[in-house]
């Protein structure tokens, strides 16, 4: 992805090479018999221990992310789960159970939960179930290579050659449905999709601040995101150094900054 926030310099933000390797801590309790509502109710107690019970209900619901919700009307607690994560391991369930109910009730969530779950999330056989989730489920708005001033085919063909000696297969391109100036490109590997931010199809624009972002896009092609531990790695060291390879880098990211 590629965004105005990466145009800040390198080093203003954490620092991405560090890795935050935890190690999972010792269970709280004995939990591996307890039914979701049960594991509701015991971490109720444990972050509100003088609020009386409500009622409580959890449901999975079939969602093409894994994404859960909370809610608290008229003294029942409902709790939506994403059905990806049906089946998931006890102390999971408490972890998300514990960042449901802190946001709630607007405590910060305990770190401990917070690692576990996002571990959980970036293993790989749970990232391949979400990717798959996402591209039955999920549908994906894609204008097409045609723009008014650009085809974006032969930008990424006349890119292709330049850089990848012809070799990188062609995915869907397509223009945004709206001039972003945040957001301008984005690759989704679940819909194998490079979309290009729609201010760029414009004869007045700089086509080669148009190039560097379709070829920015074509390098996340080319080398996939770095999962290890909690961190999601997206710019690795080895796609920086293929990026300086960029004819023009400098100017193309200056022209970025005037859009
Ligand atoms: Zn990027």
């Amino acid at each position: 992805m590629l965004n105005s926030k990466e145009m800040q310099p390198p080093g203003s933000g954490a620092n991405p090479d560090v890795y935050d390797l935890i190690q999972p801590g010792p269970l709280q309790s004995a939990l591996f018999f307890e039914t979701p509502v049960e594991i509701y109710a015991r971490v109720l107690k444990d972050l509100k221990p003088r609020t009386p019970l409500p009622e409580i209900r959890v449901e999975y619901r079939r969602y093409a992310n894994a994404n859960s919700s909370i809610r608290l009307e008229s003294g029942c607690l409902t709790v939506k789960i994403a059905d990806i994560l049906e089946g998931a391991p006890a102390p999971i369930l408490e972890s998300l159970a514990y960042i449901l109910l802190a946001k709630l009730y607007r405590q910060p969530v305990p770190g401990l939960y917070a690692r576990r779950y996002r571990l959980y999330l970036n293993r790989r056989e749970i990232r391949q179930k979400l990717q798959l989730v996402r591209q039955i489920r999920g549908r994906k708005f894609v204008s097409g290579p045609d723009g008014t001033a650009h085809n974006l085919d032969d930008v990424f063909e006349r890119l292709n050659q330049a850089y990848f000696d012809g070799l990188l297969g062609r995915p869907l391109l397509g223009w945004s449905r709206r001039i972003s100036r945040s957001m301008l490109g984005h690759f989704d590997p679940s819909h194998n999709v490079i979309v290009i931010s729609r201010i760029f199809d414009d004869a007045r624009k700089p086509l080669l601040a148009l190039e560097y972002v379709m070829f920015h896009e074509m390098l996340h092609l080319r080398y996939p995101v770095d999962h290890r531990g909690v961190r999601r790695r997206v710019h690795t060291r080895e796609f920086r150094q293929a990026e300086s390879v960029f004819r023009r880098l400098a100017e193309a990211k200056e022209l970025l900054k005037k859009l």
